[in-house]
């Protein structure tokens, strides 16, 4: 019997759906025992995400799994004690803001082990195509269903697992970087268009797959290379083999280099550090104020304005520094409120040298301002006369499609919003006009969020700037952020 469209429609209002927010994934194949790598490799993108990590393990008695909650806890000490229960030569690990992971299934191509990391836009489409064919979930959280769930099932309804990865990327919508554990090999899937990264580590007798590369020096990976957009390749203890090339189209995320991304890490070959010393060289270029020194706000201003610092040979001091002992990265309450306070509790101000200072800041984003605002406050009060800020990115206007990237939740969540819905009485509109650097509009939106963080000056980042920092070529980069112009 056919489920009619709207019965279809009913389940599809009845779900919410979730994707995840940002995250990171990881993977190790050895000649030996994998658990410890596979432990300290996945616990090196902790700063990837916030809610949850999971840890899967094929070994001789089949495969074993453990998930935990990291809201306010750090991976490894929540993994430790797992640690005996785990043996085995290949694993995959994840830190997920939203779905549990990894996932162990049982399929007609054998059992697997599946994490994944992105956003699918495309969701709801796919899951009425999997109800119309009354296919079950069984891996629900409240009423939400797991995207990788939904993954592991456009996989397995093919004939291989080549023929399902595929398959996978050709059906998603958005993003979907994939890592599969088999009998067989770890299996690689990079995203179709390459938004998030996937990185493969050799050292003798293993192979890994990291979403940072930082992940590799310390376990004595060397990175080998970067799978390329819509590239799927296995690799086993032995050696890799490609399954697909790459594709010719990429948008990768520009906010890898600019903020979540680590400073340890390459992708396309392109180092994060180096990024931002050089995207803080072009803040300077454009710039003449006359300030005292340059600092930045941990973590990743601090990178930016050093760069600032040594183009315009000005001292580099530490305004704020942070405190993180008893804070896991990883503490993020859903309560604003709280988020907020706890942010601001991270950073604490030098006294000894904001007072009577006039100090040049660099930040990677304004994205909703509030807690800029509260630093800024912070400043003064301890008795800064100037506070310049200079943001290496250009203001935010479109809220993230492709990742649900945690910091743009609404469009009215954004500064650069909320100050075109003030000045033109509507959120949307002369969007392009607000974007062009040096317009009038945009020059009106600047000095709206300027007057509203109570700072002394503001100039941001130049898109063709930031561009010529990245150093790839802009079709090949996601600016979707700054200029709505990525596509699906
Ligand atoms: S929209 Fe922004 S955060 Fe999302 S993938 Fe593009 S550049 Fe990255």
């Amino acid at each position: 019997m056919q489920i009619h469209k709207q019965e279809v429609q009913g389940v599809r209002d009845h779900y919410s759906i979730k994707g995840d927010v940002m995250g990171g994934i990881f993977g190790v194949i050895s000649k030996d025992d994998c658990v410890n790598e596979l432990y300290y490799g996945t616990d090196y993108l902790s700063h990837l995400g916030t809610k949850r990590g999971g840890m899967a393990v094929n070994g001789e008695n089949g495969f074993s799994r453990s998930i935990h909650n990291l809201e306010n806890a750090y991976f490894r000490s929540k993994f430790e004690p797992d640690l005996d229960k785990f043996s085995g030569k290949a694993g995959i690990g994840c830190i997920s803001d939203t779905d549990e992971q990894p996932l162990i299934i049982g399929s007609h191509l054998g059992h697997f082990g599946i994490v994944t990391v992105g956003k699918i836009a495309n969701m709801t489409e796919l899951l009425e195509d999997a109800f119309t064919n009354r296919q079950t979930f069984s891996e629900m959280s409240g009423s939400e269903i797991n995207q990788t769930e939904l993954v592991a099932r456009l996989i397995s309804n093919e004939e291989s697992f080549a023929a399902g990865l595929k398959k996978a990327q050709e059906l998603i919508k958005g993003s979907c970087t994939i890592l599969l554990l088999t009998n067989k090999g770890i299996y690689a899937a990079r995203d179709r268009l390459g938004r998030t990264p996937i990185l493969i580590g050799k050292r003798d007798g293993a192979y890994a797959a990291s979403s940072e590369s930082s992940a590799f020096p310390n376990l004595g990976f060397e990175l080998n290379r970067c799978l390329g957009p819509n590239e799927i390749a296995r690799f086993t203890a032995e050696g890799i083999e490609q399954i697909q090339p790459p594709g010719e189209k990429m948008q990768v995320c520009s906010f890898l280099w600019v903020y979540y991304g680590y400073p340890a890490s390459d992708y396309e070959n392109i180092n994060v550090e180096d990024v931002r010393y050089r995207c803080g060289n072009k803040l300077a270029a454009n710039d003449d104020v006359e300030v005292d020194f340059v600092s930045g706000i941990p973590d990743s201003g601090i990178g930016h304005a050093i760069g600032y610092a040594n183009y315009r040979k000005l001292p580099y001091r530490r305004a704020f520094v942070k405190y993180t002992p008893t804070w896991p990265r990883s503490f993020m309450p859903q309560n604003q409120k709280v988020r907020d306070l706890v942010a601001r509790m991270k950073l604490i101000p030098i006294k000894a040298l904001i007072k009577n200072k006039s100090i040049c800041f660099c930040e990677d984003s304004i994205v909703r301002g509030t807690q800029l605002q509260d630093n800024v406050q912070i400043l003064f009060d301890y008795g800064a006369k100037e506070i310049h800020m200079r943001p290496a990115c250009p203001v935010l206007i479109h809220p993230c499609e492709f990742l649900n990237f945690s910091t743009s939740r609404s469009t009215l969540d954004l500064a650069g919003r909320k100050a075109i819905k003030a000045l033109d009485g509507k959120e949307d509109n002369h969007l392009v006009d607000y974007a062009a650097p040096g317009s009038e509009r945009n020059l009106a939106m600047v000095e709206f969020i300027r007057n509203r963080l109570g700072l002394t000056s503001l100039k941001f980042q130049r898109l063709d700037d930031l561009v010529d920092a990245i150093g790839l070529p802009k079709e090949k980069l996601c600016t979707h952020c700054w200029d709505c112009s990525s596509y699906y």
